[in-house]
């Protein structure tokens, strides 16, 4: 090596120490006669000084330096003079006198910033990621995550999991989103699919006796970008056999809190996981991965409203829709503007309208309400009564701002869980150092697929009904409930699994359902009909967003920052330049020819 110690490491014991060092220049202060180089590497900074009297072809090496350069240094650790110890730094109460130096390579002048946290323009970063991820927040991320997969290697490993790769050129497997497809030269016409998630395949293991599987897992989705999507991202894949959906959880609940005890154990974790079903998780937060980091829950005003002169409710009522609202502590003073923009977020999300009501202005109980305190277009319309107990169904008193909406229950749900998120995070009610995990469980086993009309499934076509309403699917389908459960954590869904079908009967059944025809299926699935014929055992599994993981217990808003080379908003990769045209030829090998773009 070219170094005895890394830079971070050195400290007052080391004092008298003689030591190599290597890295990059972080910054560089030239005070006449003494140089001071910040050198830094992976574990941190150490200040190096040049001294022309100790040693002056050093000194002059080092006032050739720029940031950025890569050079090595030899010298001793010597305490810092008092009175200059820089208690910010780790390595603060020492310094390392140089004797000898070179520079390794010089740098260009980078085009931002690398020894400061300031905004960048993402492009620009993505452009230079090798610089971006020099950066100080980007090297601890990847250093998280490289800790976090360490934890559940180690963590599955010790209770019996065995890690299996599967392919990455497969065909097609049904997660509920468009596939990349990879064109074969050797069989014309036909493709591979990248993997949504290894879903059949560890299925298959189950068949096979692996009993417990577990994979670091690369999916690919061609959906548009978000700030918690990528089109290539990462799960941590597993499947259990003989297991029911209590034995998954309680892994999954173990997992998750002994992994946040280990890699950031300043982050706070309620224990038990709160296992709430889907119906009631939509009824009290209007969304399935609620963030349980504060209240502001949902309440129906459907019963205390219908009956009232207010047409906006009796209408919404009328056609069979709901009245819900939640109300905002200590908001009755909103300006025109602040409920302005709130009502602009609500028509954002298709509601016609948001109403609000103003329960006076300073805080008080709300038996002393009068309707001269309450400030609300539709004031005219309600008794006093009637805000009093929508005031009191909300939790609300004196001094509070009551947001409602009256649409289609589902519409409802969604522009009321977004006011409720948005209200959340201006009145800052989020502990940021908490992670407030949950299980949601007992979903619907099929929803109606928006642009069709037609079945689909809420999870997978894999996923079990449950036992006592498999009757049900030749009857009334959408009643029936699976046996699927999903991992929320502070509003985001980290993960998903379910109980799987394991008789070909049943998984045919449940595709005809879901409108295949049987030659599609015997096409399209026809190996794991035949697998379930040989002995399959009872099985089921999860997988959790590895990328959406790392972002939480990094405390990042947005997945880019915890993945090394990821895809812009545009499925692009900038360091790379990828996606890039072909040539003739390659398209010809793989009997392909481009289509002119109208
Ligand atoms: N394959 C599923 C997914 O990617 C997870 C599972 O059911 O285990 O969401």
């Amino acid at each position: 090596m070219l170094k005895t110690h890394s830079c971070g490491e050195l400290n007052k014991k080391l004092v008298g120490a003689e030591v190599e060092l290597a890295g990059w220049v972080d910054r560089r202060r030239d005070h006449g006669g003494l140089i001071f180089i910040d050198l830094r590497d992976r574990e941190g900074i150490v200040q190096v000084v040049f001294n022309p009297e100790i040693a002056k072809a050093g000194h002059e090496i080092a006032s050739e330096m720029r940031n950025e350069y890569v050079v090595s240094v030899s010298g001793e650790v010597a305490l810092r003079p008092p009175g200059t110890e820089n208690p910010k730094l780790p390595t603060g109460e020492v310094e390392v006198i140089a004797r000898n130096t070179a520079i390794l390579n010089p740098s260009a002048t980078p085009p931002f910033y690398i020894n400061e946290d300031t905004e960048v323009d993402e492009a620009l970063r993505l452009r230079y990621r090798y610089l971006d991820l020099r950066r100080a927040r980007m090297q601890t991320n990847l250093l998280l995550r490289h800790r976090v997969v360490k934890f559940i290697r180690d963590f599955l490993d010790a209770r019996g999991f065995v890690e299996v790769e599967t392919p990455i050129l497969i065909k097609s497997t049904p997660e509920g989103a468009r596939d990349y497809l990879v064109p074969s030269r050797i069989h014309p016409g036909k493709f591979y699919a990248l993997p949504q998630s290894p879903q059949q395949l560890k299925q298959l293991l189950m068949v096979a006796g692996l009993e417990k599987y577990f994979q670091i897992a690369k999916c690919f989705r061609d959906e548009d970008t978000r700030a918690d999507r990528q089109p290539e991202f990462t799960q941590l894949d597993l499947e259990m056999s003989f297991v029911e959906q209590e034995d998954i959880l309680n892994l999954i609940e173990e997992l998750l809190t002994a992994m946040v005890q280990s890699v950031k154990p300043e982050l706070r974790v309620m224990k038990p996981f709160p296992r709430l079903s889907y119906a009631e998780v939509m009824e009290r937060y209007g969304t399935d991965k609620p963030d349980l980091r504060f209240g502001l829950e949902i309440r129906d005003l459907t019963d205390i409203v219908a009956q009232s002169d207010f047409s906006v409710f009796r209408s919404a009522v009328a056609e069979g829709g709901k009245v819900k609202g939640i109300y905002a502590p200590g908001c009755a003073n909103y300006t025109r503007s602040q409920l302005d923009e709130l009502n602009e977020l609500a028509q954002s999300l298709g509601a016609k309208g948001l109403l609000t009501i103003s329960l006076g202005s300073s805080a008080g109980s709300l038996e002393d309400l009068t309707m001269e305190m309450v400030r609300s277009v539709a004031a005219k319309y309600l008794t006093l009564n009637q805000v009093k107990e929508i005031a009191r169904r909300l939790g609300a008193n004196i001094g509070d701002l009551l947001l409602v909406i009256a649409d289609q229950t589902e519409l409802v749900n969604t522009v009321l869980s977004e006011l409720r998120q948005e209200m959340g995070r201006r009145l800052e009610l989020a502990e940021p150092d908490q992670l407030a995990f949950a299980f949601v469980v007992d979903f619907p086993l099929l929803q109606r697929e928006g642009k069709t009309g037609r079945w689909g499934p809420m999870h997978h076509p894999f996923t079990r009904p449950r036992d006592e309403d498999i009757s049900l699917l030749d009857s009334t389908p959408e009643a029936a409930h699976s046996w699927h459960y999903d991992v929320v954590c502070n509003g985001y869904e980290i993960g998903g699994g379910s109980l799987r079908i394991f008789t070909s009967e049943l998984q045919r059944k449940v595709f005809r359902l879901l409108g295949y025809s049987d030659s599609d299926v015997d096409g399209l699935f026809g190996h794991l009909l035949e697998a379930f014929d040989y002995g399959a055992p009872p099985h089921g599994g999860i997988a959790l967003g590895l990328d959406r993981m790392v972002m939480l217990l990094a405390g990042e808003e947005n997945i880019r920052e915890v993945i090394a080379f990821p895809k812009n908003q545009n499925a692009a990769d900038l360091t790379l330049n990828a996606p890039w045209p072909v040539t003739e030829e390659q398209l010809a090998e793989l009997h392909l020819s481009l289509r002119e773009e109208k």
